[in-house]
């Protein structure tokens, strides 16, 4: 056996909803081959080469999943906070989007994904919409992941609004040429470290070409389209007066398949446009973080969820939540459920955590977010000595609800350990804060 197989054992784990004692995982080019009883895993052949990490004191969880996100966004955190968001896409968006080159985006992308995997997220899919009719943009937003050892889908954005500053339009013709050369050049089918989908922004940001290109594109690539639906009220109104259609039946009717679609968030759909979604087979990425801290409205995720329509959680970008932990939303999910139906028993915390986990991975079509044979090895280290797990009642309950990030001690991406003892192995946290603020210098002295 090479070095390329990893044996870890954690004193606790949680595997597929069920919480164990002692656990041990073995894992060999990056994918889990078994899981079990320490004693049984290392007494198998494979395991006898094996590099060896000892979580003790902690309990061993999947890595979890990311669904939503925009990671130029971090640069912006704090600038536009409690702003008509009209105000806020003027004054800050549209204004530094387009100053950001290749390097800017890769120091966002170092600083977005870096300070997610310090938080559990060994997942990310990044909605990509700054791609200036290339993609000098989106390559080094992947390479920043792969730098960081971080597995990334990368949707890539299809966005023709005129409205928009230049950096985001391109024609249809440009859009599918660069999305097939970025698909080709990097969708990766044999470690899924680097995932390629398509993306037609929105109903307002995408004309009914664009995301009939869109959906095409992804059809013919075999992988998922991405597109924003009923975020805010206003997107409702203006299908409506542009189709006379609610967004769902706005976007079926140009004859796309929906259920190749992963919709994000989804925050006014009616009962109608939800039975739909799950008839024709579609996904949901959800934000309910973003959605609080931009007033947007309430996803009816129990209604989609007894539906059979498979929710993943997302962050969505750093400048609208404004954190970038997974494991927040699944306590967010919670709580906004719990209060939108004044019940508190709407959602139970198992259910967030399965959005956060082995959901993410079903809706991205990527085999993570579980513990099991066949998936890969991505994995988080939680210190049972941590205040935030007392006591040890049932983890999963106490994971969402109570976890503090502090907790997270180490975080492994196919077999290999990309944060040992609370710290990012491959770049330093002090190369990127420098990044940072060299980028944001230059961000907000120019003209
Ligand atoms: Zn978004």
């Amino acid at each position: 056996m090479t070095s390329d197989t990893v044996v870890v054992v954690a004193d606790r784990a949680l595997v597929d909803g069920v919480a164990r004692g002692p656990t041990a995982v073995l894992a060999a080019g990056g994918a889990i081959v078994r899981v079990g009883d320490p004693d049984a895993v290392l007494a198998d052949p494979a395991a006898a080469a094996a590099r060896r990490v000892d979580w003790l004191h902690r309990a061993m969880i999947p890595g979890t999943v990311n669904a939503h996100n925009h990671s130029f966004q971090s640069l912006l955190r704090g600038i536009g906070d409690d702003l008509p968001f009209l105000v806020w896409r003027e004054r800050a968006l549209y204004r530094a989007s387009p100053r950001l080159d290749a390097d800017g985006m890769a120091t966002a992308a170092l600083f977005a994904f870096g300070e997610m995997l310090l938080h559990g997220v060994t997942t990310v899919c990044d909605f990509y919409y700054l791609n200036a009719q290339g993609n000098a943009h989106a390559s080094a937003t992947i390479e920043a992941a792969r730098a960081l050892g971080m597995r990334i889908v990368l949707a890539r954005c299809f966005y023709d609004w005129d409205g928009a500053p230049a950096v985001y339009r391109e024609t249809v013709d440009q859009a599918v040429a660069n999305f097939q050369d970025l698909h080709r050049r990097y969708h990766d089918t044999e470690r899924f470290l680097v995932g390629v989908h398509a993306a037609p922004h929105s109903q307002h940001g995408a004309s009914p070409d664009m995301i009939r290109a869109g959906a095409a594109c992804a059809a013919d690539a075999g992988v998922p389209w991405h597109i924003h639906l009923a975020e805010e009220k206003w997107q409702v109104e203006q299908s409506l007066a542009r189709t006379a259609l609610r967004p769902v039946p706005a976007v079926a009717s140009l004859g796309v398949d929906l259920g190749n679609a992963i919709v994000v968030h989804g925050c006014w759909f009616d009962e109608a446009e939800r039975a739909l979604l799950a008839e024709r087979g579609g996904a949901l990425a959800y934000c309910p973080g973003s959605n609080m801290f931009l007033g947007d409205g309430i996803t009816d995720v129990v209604d989609l969820r007894a539906r059979g329509v498979p929710v993943a959680l997302g962050t969505d970008g750093g400048c609208s939540n404004n954190r970038v932990s997974v494991l927040d939303e699944m306590r967010t999910c919670a709580l906004l459920q719990k209060v939108a139906r004044t019940d508190g028993q709407a959602i139970t915390a198992e259910a967030c955590y399965a959005m956060g986990t082995a959901l993410g991975g079903e809706v991205l079509r990527l085999p993570v977010g579980r513990i099991a044979p066949g998936y890969r090895c991505d994995l988080v280290a939680l210190d049972l000595d941590d205040p935030s797990l007392w006591p040890e009642q049932p983890l999963e309950k106490n994971v969402v609800y109570a976890l503090s990030s502090r907790a997270i001690t180490d975080v492994m991406v196919d077999g290999e350990l990309v944060v040992a003892d609370r710290r990012l192995t491959r770049v330093t946290l002090a190369e990127i804060q420098q990044r940072v603020r060299t980028v944001i210098a230059s961000l907000w002295d120019a003209p």
